[in-house]
């Protein structure tokens, strides 16, 4: 069982060893998938476990659970059971639970995703709070990942996507925006 305090992992310096930047993104990570979500029973995430047990990438899927009520984090691996614990991320950047009096979006939309259309969209840098959450709280199902939201946060999630896009120098993560551009907007043309 990791037990690990958020607060610790945050501004990090310059210097910090790969390691420890590896393991800051896994907690960051985590906290906006669990934050994102609904407090209470675990569900399996998008995120995708990171360990390499026999150094092949382990296949499973990252379940978390939140209690608000003591505040806490938990994480466990669906395939090679690697778990831990996360304290110190209540308002830090990463906590993505909405203020003041809980909107709670209409799930209007339930889209199913490829999972390396979703890792793609966790890497944007533009989204609002709202649909941040729309890709944090996405979770896995039988036939891929499954986006649920509403009509406006996926149209922002698909304006963000095309921004970031038209920004993007790299090929290879142009490509990667292409794709998500793509599958997103089959998602709007389906409804
Ligand atoms: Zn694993």
């Amino acid at each position: 069982m990791f037990v690990s305090d958020l607060r610790h992992f945050l501004d990090l310096p310059a210097d910090t060893p790969a390691p420890a930047r590896r393991m800051a993104e896994h907690l960051t990570l985590i906290v906006r998938a669990a934050t994102a979500g609904d407090a209470g029973l675990p569900w399996v995430s998008a995120l995708t476990c990171s360990r390499r047990p026999g150094h092949r990438p382990c296949p499973g899927n990252l379940a978390v659970s939140r209690s608000d009520i003591p505040l806490s984090i938990a994480w466990q691996c669906t395939s090679c059971g690697d778990e831990g614990v996360i304290s110190g991320w209540e308002r830090s950047p990463f906590d993505l639970r909405p203020h003041g009096s809980g909107h709670r979006p209409v799930e209007a939309i339930r889209a199913v995703i490829p999972s390396e259309v979703a890792a793609t969209l966790r890497s944007l840098m533009l989204l609002d709070a709202a649909t941040e959450r729309l890709v944090f709280r996405a979770h896995l199902c039988d036939d891929g990942i499954v986006l649920s939201g509403d009509h406006d946060d996926l149209e922002e999630l698909i304006g963000s996507v095309a921004a970031e896009a038209n920004h993007e120098e790299d090929r290879r993560r142009q490509k990667q925006f292409d794709a998500a551009f793509d599958a997103l907007n089959d998602v709007l043309k389906q409804l």
